[in-house]
């Protein structure tokens, strides 16, 4: 009989054990399954950033392209952006972890964009709160399944325990996020890289968090309206901040030459088009020829380029 209860109570340690390693290896990184925590740099007090290198997501990479990283306050942690696999998040979250005890209260989306959102899963343990503009549930519920699923054709086993977590709480305009003496102020921008752009702006500090309304070395993207983005440039210009962290490229404290570099792709694009679009050219004579001036000022220019224009050419066809 006591020989039984051990053996049942061994079974059960057996059981636990497995149970431990199973949760534990939910999110891993390929074979890997140690995760090492991210390399992040410290830009202003309470604020930790982890630099994207410039590239496509690949499996090599594990999807760590974007600026992502986390605010500290006295009571909780606010990340902002997850990155670009469930491994990238968990690298994430690793380095939280190594820096404070504080629980992770929110998870902050700046956009749809995959290198931005794979990592969301990695913290559906901690239970926070995730936020993103009003506008993202509905592109994560159009987008997510085509990205997991053309990313995963891509980038393979890396993906596996990625999934798409969507915000329980939206910003339509402005919302304020107290992180305990330290506010977060969210602002919902009108469709401009993407038609559901988030910034964040913390106070203590005067670091904004523009996602990718502002690239840096990288070539803008666009996904959602050339004249839009413009547009939203013109109101970033005229704020004060004391340092930038864009989505890709590095932080910066001045960051007017940033955006004069980007207005300057921008206007570029959209003036090509015009004039291809009065000559009468074709869609595929304006995305191999568009902006093609701008090249030597950017990185993956031929990655990103030609999309661009295609993009942009089918909006201002209509103006
Ligand atoms: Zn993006």
């Amino acid at each position: 009989m006591v020989h039984l209860y051990i053996w049942v109570g061994g079974l059960g340690a057996l059981f636990f054990l497995f149970a431990g390693a199973a949760s534990a290896q939910q999110i891993t990184c390929g074979q890997d399954t140690k995760i090492q925590p991210a390399e992040v740099r410290e830009v202003a007090s309470g604020v930790f950033v982890r630099q994207g290198i410039h590239a496509l997501m690949t499996n090599g990479n594990q999807g760590a392209i974007a600026n992502i990283g986390f605010v500290v306050g006295q009571n909780a942690v606010a990340v902002i952006d997850t990155g670009g696999s469930a491994c990238d998040g968990a690298r994430l979250k690793a380095a939280i972890a190594a820096r404070t005890n504080l629980p992770i209260r929110y998870v902050i989306n700046t956009h749809v964009h995959p290198d931005h959102i794979f990592g969301n899963a990695a913290f559906l343990a901690d239970k926070p709160e995730f936020v993103g503009h009003h506008r993202l549930p509905r592109a994560m519920a159009m987008r997510g399944e085509h990205y997991l699923r053309a990313n995963r054709e891509r980038m393979g086993a890396i993906l596996k325990t990625t999934k798409i977590v969507p915000p329980g709480k939206t910003v339509s305009d402005r919302l304020l996020l107290d992180l305990g003496g330290r506010k977060l102020v969210l602002t919902a921008h009108k469709t401009a890289h993407t038609d559901n752009d988030l910034s964040v702006f913390d106070e203590t500090t005067g670091t904004l968090w523009t996602g990718d309304l502002l690239f840096i070395e990288h070539i803008p993207v666009v996904d959602g309206s050339l004249t839009g983005w413009l547009r939203v440039l013109g109101k970033l210009e005229r704020r004060q901040v004391e340092r930038v962290v864009p989505g890709h490229g590095p932080v910066v404290e001045n960051w007017s030459e940033g955006l004069a570099r980007q207005r300057r792709y921008l206007e570029r694009l959209a003036s090509d088009l015009r004039k291809y679009i009065k000559e009468g050219r074709t869609m595929s004579f304006a995305a191999a020829t568009a902006a093609q001036s701008e090249k030597p000022n950017w990185t993956l220019f031929d990655d990103y380029n030609s999309r661009n224009a295609t993009a942009g050419f089918a909006e201002l066809e209509w103006e």
